[in-house]
């Protein structure tokens, strides 16, 4: 995964106008650990694109919740086949995911400091009640909560940016995710109304 502050600036790139809860959904799949969050990200599939365009085709996208989370895993899916792929090329030891993490840890806390939108934006999204929160299979309303505080903490605590995932290349992702997001939405049952 990019980091939950890409998460979060891709889906804004998206739709700015959603309300809070659209960001949860944007942050949720993550809420869970290996390896069942490996299936829900549908890395475990045979065909993660044609899995991610029967989620599209069953997402009804005035839900604010279930369209943010097809948000995220299609954010995660483009990350995965980018710039994870790079990272991977450019550390090959067995430790790896650790200073992966840091890196994008780094990244999320720049957008947190540097965005004005960032951090009003998390407070908005703690104070979604919990019984808003959409359902996903295996996660519970409190888990997305703790996954929340617990990584509103973290992206305090440290000091970007990264070197490996810079602001601009950051920026770049994020455009690029976006656009990419509402040309395969438009294909995939919902066109947005200019
Ligand atoms: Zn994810």
């Amino acid at each position: 995964m990019p980091s939950f502050s890409i998460h979060l600036a891709v889906a804004r790139a998206v739709d700015a106008a959603r309300t809070p809860l659209y960001f949860v959904g944007a942050l949720a799949p993550d809420a869970m650990d290996y390896p069942h969050k490996e299936h829900l990200h549908f890395r475990t599939c045979d065909n993660r694109a044609d899995e991610l365009v029967k989620l599209a085709r069953a997402t009804d996208p005035t839900d604010d919740f279930a369209e943010g989370v097809l948000v995220h895993l299609f954010t995660d899916w483009l990350w995965d086949t980018t710039q994870l792929t790079r990272y991977r090329q450019h550390d090959q030891s067995d430790d790896w995911w650790r200073s992966y993490q840091s890196h994008t840890g780094e990244a999320s806390s720049h957008i947190y400091y540097t965005e004005p939108w960032a951090q009003p934006l998390w407070q908005a999204m703690l104070a979604v009640p919990q019984g808003e929160f959409g359902s996903i299979a295996g996660i519970a309303p409190q888990d997305i909560t703790n996954l929340m505080q617990g990584e509103m903490r973290r992206v305090q605590r440290v000091r970007g940016p990264s070197t490996f995932f810079p602001p601009e290349l950051v920026a770049d992702f994020v455009a690029h995710a976006a656009q990419a997001y509402v040309a395969w939405r438009c294909l995939h049952d919902y066109c947005e109304v200019e």
